[in-house]
């Protein structure tokens, strides 16, 4: 027994109640466990018990053995003079917790749950209930995966929120640097963003409607157009830079931050610097659109671009590829915008505004795109539980990343119904 398990027990209330009484010989009987207190103090709050004939309402201590209760120094701690319970696991030494009820629950639990329990924390398999959470209930897991995706956004939209008040609430600034993190994917999500927030929004929109001067400008930032080059199109793009360098007094982000190395081609951030300055050329109130926009139809076109031609025939500056192929931004590249950018900005914006139905719509959005495949939904779906859309390959990322993989088996509604199954 661990102390973990035993508070998931008592909060779970999954011991027998029956015969349960004090080491005193009272009986006992247990109206309300009690509220799971995560700060310091007792672990469980505003419990109510009845002990012989008088109901008691006030806050419990569980340990796994009772001595534990002299080894914690709780007999010095204020904080434990009033409970109304101690219940322990095993009573190795008498009357620690003076004038405290004390009840011993090593009989009232079955072996089988902590057996079960010890399979799900010992187990080497990378998803520790596989084989076992094909018996919770589809409706339980739909509801799981519900909270985990809001528990997933929660986070996400929190250091959204703190760039958003950096912005002075400006949230076309806010979509312009979560888009361009975006376009860096996982590698280069930071030196893109870096690259957004060294370009205020302000001097690409007044450059809009030129696209190469908009491709000097996040390329020089990203400082990418240093050195001397061969072929015309980055040569021009220098002059440009230099130019509007000066005139807006910019300083370019290290070029060393760009990762290449061990990327498809077609994912270098050249391509994707290219791809974005498209887009930023593109858009005309891409803000007000994408809020206002909840079909994947709709979006997709919003994002269909593709780079100058130049990168047709390139991947990388004065390097010529063999073979001719646009760089079109992908249809999965588009989904994952809208999973990981346009989604939860229009929950965001929609939970700022306090409207539901919004939010709602933002959710429906994302239970409209495929999910997605990796590593980690393809570990689900081994183990039968394929995520049927984005929102599900969200929830489930989280649920492995967050949970399995940390072995937070207790925490888990598929946890809880696995043992409470025994
Ligand atoms: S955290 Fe939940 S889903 Fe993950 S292995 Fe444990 S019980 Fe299964």
């Amino acid at each position: 027994m661990n102390e973990a398990l035993l508070q998931f027990i008592w909060q779970h209330s999954l011991y027998n109640p029956a015969g349960l009484q004090t080491v005193a010989g009272e009986p006992v009987i247990i109206i309300y466990s009690g509220r799971i207190n995560r700060d310091a103090g007792p672990d469980f709050l505003e419990a109510k018990v009845k002990v012989g004939q008088t109901i008691l309402v006030g806050n419990v201590e569980l340990h796994n053995r009772s001595s534990d209760w002299l080894r914690h120094g709780h007999q010095n701690d204020t904080a434990y003079q009033n409970l109304i319970l101690h219940a322990v696991f095993e009573n190795d030494v008498a009357e620690v917790a003076a004038n405290t009820p004390t009840i011993v629950l090593k009989n009232h639990i079955s072996e089988k749950i902590m057996e079960t329990y010890a399979r799900l924390i010992k187990t080497t398999n990378k998803l520790p209930c596989a084989g076992q959470h094909t018996f919770v209930k589809d409706i339980t897991k739909e509801s799981w995966l519900s909270r985990l995706l809001a528990e997933r956004w929660e986070q996400k939209l929190s250091d959204w929120n703190v760039l958003l008040e950096n912005s002075a609430e400006d949230w076309r600034n806010l979509l312009y640097w979560r888009m361009a993190a975006n376009f860096g994917f996982k590698t280069n999500a930071a030196p893109f963003l870096m690259l957004a927030q060294s370009l205020q929004l302000n001097i690409p929109t007044r450059h809009k409607d030129n696209l190469l001067q908009l491709e000097a400008l996040f390329f020089g930032q990203a400082g990418m157009l240093n050195g001397d080059f061969i072929d015309d199109y980055p040569r021009e793009l220098q002059r440009e830079y230099e130019y509007l360098k000066k005139k807006y007094k910019l300083r370019q982000i290290p070029e060393g931050l760009w990762k290449f190395l061990r990327m498809r081609p077609v994912n270098f951030p050249s391509v994707r610097i290219a791809q974005f300055a498209a887009l930023v050329h593109k858009s005309l109130h891409l803000f007000s659109q994408i809020i206002e926009t909840h079909s994947v139809k709709e979006i997709t076109p919003l994002l269909e671009v593709k780079a100058s031609s130049y990168w047709d025939t390139h991947f990388r500056f004065d390097v010529l590829q063999e073979q001719k192929s646009p760089k079109t931004l992908g249809k999965s590249s588009i989904e994952n915008i809208i999973i990981n950018t346009i989604a939860p900005i229009q929950f965001l914006y929609a939970a700022r505004q306090d409207t539901s139905i919004l939010q709602e719509l933002a959710l429906l959005l994302l239970e409209n795109v495929p999910a997605e495949e990796n590593v980690i939904t393809r570990l689900w779906e081994e183990n039968n539980w394929p995520a049927a859309n984005a929102a599900q390959s969200q929830a489930l990322l989280q649920l492995y990343n967050n949970y399995c993989s940390k072995k937070r088996c207790l925490e888990c509604t598929i946890g809880l119904n696995i043992i409470r199954m025994q």
